[in-house]
């Protein structure tokens, strides 16, 4: 599939709110506590009717947390189901648990995430170039882009537009619209929403008010200044027309790590 970058691959396969679990963290990306009920098991793996666990997909990586005390080790999205990987065993189908999430890793993927659809609407708005894949880790990322060659100066350079982007404390806001109203909006045809499947007829919408609107099923922070700062940390070529850039998110006044 063709689709620009990690965040319209996440909407593609996290829009689809209609899985046997209720995805409390596309409504909610600040709950970090929940009751639910099993409804499935598989091994130390079991699936429930409610999760504020996001599993893997669109380049951001699954919670970590408890359910009912025990470690959640993996979240992974399979068909329509959410299956959290327990380190113990398995309580039965039926039984009510407690989950809380792993708030500190989650935060810090929430500003990861933010940080990168920062990037993309600076990188679209200054030098129109389009997103071809991605990968996040809190509070470091990295994206790749379809300059040929990149511009003279630019790491610093975007680096500032970033910069200021998270310092303008634009909102985040979360939407969910009907597909045809989705595919009618201009900000959205860029990020080719068109090419989510038919199947999806409500589609979820992160906007950064402003800056960038893009189809995504991931977890964000309500606004860019609760990013902080990134560092651009590293540029480097992965061939003809895909440049990679390597960025870390740090505090307004924090030093880079690693
Ligand atoms: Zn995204």
């Amino acid at each position: 599939m063709t689709l620009r970058g990690y965040c319209d691959g996440g909407g593609v396969r996290q829009n689809l709110r209609r899985v046997q679990s209720e995805l409390l963290y596309l409504t909610d990306a600040y709950l970090r506590t929940f009751t639910g009920r099993v409804v499935a098991v598989d091994g130390d793996r079991v699936g429930l009717d409610r999760t504020a666990f996001y599993p893997t997909g669109g380049g951001q990586p699954f919670d970590t947390g408890r359910l009912n005390g025990l470690k959640v080790i993996e979240v992974r999205k399979e068909g329509d189901q959410v299956w959290h990987a327990l380190d113990g065993d398995a309580p039965e189908v039926g039984a009510e648990v407690e989950g809380e999430i792993d708030w500190d890793r989650r935060h810090a993927l929430m500003r990861t995430h933010t940080a990168l659809h920062v990037l993309c609407g600076v990188i679209w708005n200054e030098w129109g170039k389009a997103v071809t894949g991605g990968n996040m880790e809190p509070l470091s990322a990295r994206m790749d882009f379809e300059f040929d060659p990149l511009p003279e100066g630019f790491g610093p350079r975007v680096e500032d537009l970033v910069n200021a982007e998270l310092a303008a404390d634009r909102k985040i806001e979360v939407s969910f619209l009907p597909r045809g109203e989705a595919l009618a909006d201009a900000d959205l045809i860029r990020t080719k929403v068109n090419l989510i499947p038919e199947s999806v007829q409500e589609i979820r919408v992160v906007d950064i008010v402003g800056l960038d609107k893009q189809a995504d099923g991931g977890t964000h922070v309500a606004s860019t200044s609760e990013v902080g700062r990134i560092r651009v940390t590293k540029t480097e070529s992965k061939g003809k027309g895909n440049k990679r850039i390597r960025l870390a998110v740090v505090d307004v006044d924090g030093a880079v790590d690693g």
